[in-house]
C-alpha cells in the first residue's frame, strides 16, 4: 500500500462531500490490492473533510485489521464484494439523496437515460434490506448485484457502485445519482419516456467496448 493510494482514498472522500454524494461520515470507499492480499477502506466515524492518509484502514482479505484507524462499519460488505467479483478493485458506497429516494421506495431506476449503461445494466435494481454493517447485508447485496452489474440500490439505505479502479466506481456512483435526480424531476412533471431494450443494448455495446474508460467518455 503506497502513500499515493492512501491519499487517493482520502481525496475521493472529500470529493464525496464536494459532489454532494454524502454528508458527514455517511458512505464509504475502498480499494483492493490483490497482489498484497489487502484492502484499504475509509475509517469509521471520521468526517470526510478530516480524514488524513494515515487514517485509512488496512485489512487483509480475512478481515484482520492491519493498520490505520478502525475500518468503516461496512467492511464486511466491501470484502464480500471483492471475494465474489475478482475483476473489481474499487467499491463506492453512498447515501446520495436522489438514488436513496428510490431505494426507500424499493423502486429500480429504469432505462430513462442512456447513462444507466455505465452500470453495465439496463436498470439499477434494488438489493433487499438488512441491518447496516452486518454480514447479512453483505450477503444479500452481493447476491443481488450478481456477476456483471456495476451499481445497485440498497433498500432503505443507499447506493453501491463497483469498478476496476476507484475513478471508475466513483464516476458510476456520480452518474447514477445524476440520473436518479433527472428521473425524479421528470416524474414530478409527467411520465418519463423510457429507452427500449434495443436502444439500451446499443448503448451497452458502446459502454462495454470502451471498457474502463466508459465512465470518462460518457458525455
Ligand atoms: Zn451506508
Amino acid at each position: 500500500m503506497t502513500d499515493h493510494q492512501r491519499r487517493q482514498l482520502a481525496d475521493y472522500g472529500r470529493r464525496l462531500l464536494a459532489d454532494r454524494l454524502t454528508t458527514g461520515t455517511g458512505g464509504n470507499l475502498s480499494i483492493a490490492l490483490r497482489s498484497e492480499d489487502m484492502i484499504a477502506i475509509t475509517p469509521s466515524g471520521i468526517s470526510y473533510d478530516e480524514i488524513k492518509p494515515e487514517d485509512i484502514s488496512l485489512l487483509d482479505f480475512s478481515g484482520r485489521h492491519l493498520e490505520g484507524c478502525p475500518p468503516s462499519s461496512e467492511w464486511h460488505l466491501h470484502l464480500a464484494l471483492y471475494r465474489s467479483r475478482p475483476e473489481i478493485n474499487a467499491v463506492v458506497h453512498t447515501h446520495s439523496r436522489f438514488a436513496t429516494t428510490f431505494a426507500l421506495l424499493h423502486e429500480p431506476l429504469p432505462a430513462c437515460h442512456y447513462l444507466i449503461g455505465v452500470a453495465r445494466a439496463k436498470e439499477i435494481r434494488v438489493a433487499p434490506y438488512a441491518t447496516f454493517g452486518t454480514k447479512k447485508l453483505a450477503r444479500k447485496t452481493v447476491a443481488a448485484l450478481g456477476n456483471h452489474d456495476r451499481c445497485i440500490l440498497m433498500a432503505n439505505h443507499g447506493l453501491l457502485a463497483v469498478g476496476e479502479e476507484l475513478m471508475e466506481a466513483y464516476n458510476t456512483a456520480l452518474y447514477i445519482e445524476e440520473v436518479a435526480e433527472l428521473y425524479y424531476r421528470a416524474r414530478c412533471l409527467g411520465t418519463p419516456v423510457l429507452l427500449s431494450e434495443a436502444e439500451m443494448d446499443e448503448a451497452l455495446i458502446r459502454f462495454r467496448s470502451y471498457g474502463q474508460k466508459a465512465t470518462m467518455m460518457a458525455s
